[in-house]
């Protein structure tokens, strides 16, 4: 597994030699020691990557999308080594992480790169005589900082459409899970993309990080993680103007009406909460369901979840594996103790498995709590196997409850009833619904939140205005312009 950092096509130690431990969080054991970057090394990166950006941006769009073309066929000729990377290194299960993860990879890197050349301006009708033309034109040097829940995806995410609309990219990894991003640039340098124009550096938050956001010499900051981090990456990139994209918590509220399918209700919130170990910012992580249908959604909800087989995520009849790190499980861990200690009812789980051979891991079974929507466990994001219940009678009070957190990004609504459906969705605070199904997302669907979920959006044309800014561009072709200062004429 490749352990350094990537600057101006070169595999490189840190200016100081500093190293992170990496742990597989199956058994604790080590997993690599990568370089770790500082602020001097943010520096060098961004000098790479400011050398190489007027070739990128001038290079034909046709050409740009080629180079992301074939990273997308490197990364699924690789798909079996680069998932064990990750399903190592994040405790993902190898199935999702080769059916989907990977997947999923290859499949945005060239959604971008045949976006490249499709992303076009615009001739506005001015007054007679100019020709006035908008241009999309990259920012430059974008920073681009990710957390360690789904970091292959990320990584297409972010540099899909910055490098498709001709940015050169600087990118910090998040520090528990570098390893699938070191492999990724490897498989960029191989297909060629010229150096300097990707750089990717795993380091920590409060120093590579915070160089990141606050270096003047990149346009824009793009960055994936917790609404607090996400508050002070706003604040630190203020003192340079730069742009600010902020990808958020959530706390997905999953409607189930009492006309809803019920077995596919129960399939659907069952991915939306556990699949990743319940470590997704659009976890389906409030079921609010109709009073009349709990009774039986849950006798079918409950055998299911207890039926999903954790253990070894490298084995790939594993269903569900460790939460990514031994403080995140702590954590989580936690938080069932908060529920207990608001009245909460342990529906299921709440606790470490007692199989003496995930002892060494961050194991937590899959856990049902039912609680009051205003509980601190309802309104806070805990980010793992955890789904609070809550129930309803009409359609105003799911809405109210949906509606009572702070987080804006993924829910989820189950009927037969088209009225019904489509007005919920329209007033649900989310920048993502789904009917009658959960959690899909797609490189031409864009995704992103609402309220201290974020702004801006990741995938589709939306991501290619985020790495871009119009420039108009005024042609006098044959315009009469009378003298303004007529004495002078
Ligand atoms: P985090 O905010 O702790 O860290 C995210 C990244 O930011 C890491 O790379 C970290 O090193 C870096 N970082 C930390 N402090 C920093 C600082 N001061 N300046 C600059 N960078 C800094 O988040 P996490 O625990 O790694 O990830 C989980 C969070 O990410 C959850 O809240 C989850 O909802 C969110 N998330 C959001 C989305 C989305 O698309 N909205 C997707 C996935 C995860």
């Amino acid at each position: 597994m490749q352990s350094k950092m990537f600057i101006g096509g070169e595999f490189v130690d840190a200016l100081d030699g500093a190293t992170i431990d990496v742990f597989d969080p199956h058994d604790g054991s080590l997993l690599a020691s990568v370089a770790e970057a500082k602020e001097a090394d943010i520096d060098r990166a961004v000098e790479a990557a400011t050398a190489a950006k007027h070739g990128w941006a001038r290079l034909a769009a046709a050409d740009r999308g080629r180079l992301l073309l074939r990273l997308a066929d490197a990364i699924e000729a690789d798909a079996d080594n680069l998932a064990m990377i990750e399903t190592r290194d994040t405790g993902h299960p190898i199935r999702d992480t080769r059916n989907l993860d990977v997947m999923r990879t290859a499949a945005t890197f060239r959604y971008f790169g045949g976006m490249a050349d499709k992303f076009q301006g615009s001739v506005v009708p001015v007054e007679a005589g100019f020709l006035d033309y908008v241009t999309p034109e990259p920012l430059g040097v974008v920073g681009q900082i990710v957390p360690w829940n789904f970091p292959v995806m990320f990584c297409s995410w972010k540099m899909g459409p910055a490098l498709a609309a001709g940015n050169t990219v600087v990118m910090k990894p998040a520090e528990l899970t570098p390893m699938s991003a070191l492999r990724i640039a490897e498989l960029m340098a191989e297909v060629g993309f010229p150096a300097g124009v990707v750089n990717i550096l795993p380091g920590y938050g409060n120093t590579a990080g915070q160089r990141i956001v606050e270096h003047p010499g990149i346009a824009k900051v793009s960055f994936t993680g917790s609404t607090p981090v996400g508050k002070s990456v706003a604040r630190g990139a203020a003192d340079t103007l730069k742009q600010v994209h902020l990808e958020l918590g959530g706390k997905g509220a999953n409607i189930v009406f009492e006309d809803a399918n019920i077995p596919a209700a129960v399939g659907g919130t069952a991915f939306g909460i556990f699949h990743n170990q319940g470590q997704a910012c659009i976890a389906a992580s409030r079921l609010i369901i109709h009073e009349s249908v709990v009774d039986e959604f849950l006798e079918r909800f409950l055998a299911l979840a207890a039926s999903i087989k954790l253990g070894d995520p490298k084995d790939p009849t594993t269903e569900m594996g460790p939460l990514t790190s031994t403080m995140h499980r702590d954590r989580v861990l936690s938080y069932i103790e908060v529920a207990k200690s608001e009245g909460g009812e342990i529906l299921l789980g709440g606790k470490a498995p007692s199989d003496p051979e995930l002892a060494n891991g961050c194991y937590i079974e899959p856990t049902v709590v039912r609680t009051d929507a205003s509980s601190r466990v309802a309104c806070e994001e805990v980010f793992g196997p955890f789904m609070t219940l809550h129930t309803f009678r009409t359609d105003g009070e799911a809405l109210a409850i949906a509606n009572s957190v702070d987080y804006g990004l993924g829910g989820g609504l189950w009927t037969n009833n088209l009225t019904r459906a489509h007005k919920i969705a329209r007033e649900l605070h989310a920048g993502m619904v789904w009917i009658n199904s959960y959690k899909r997302v797609n490189p031409g669907s864009p995704f992103g939140g609402m309220g201290v979920s974020g702004y801006g959006r990741e995938m589709g044309f939306e991501a290619m205005r985020e790495y871009t800014e119009p420039k108009a561009i005024w042609v006098n072709i044959d315009a009469a312009i009378p003298p303004f200062y007529p004495r002078g004429a």
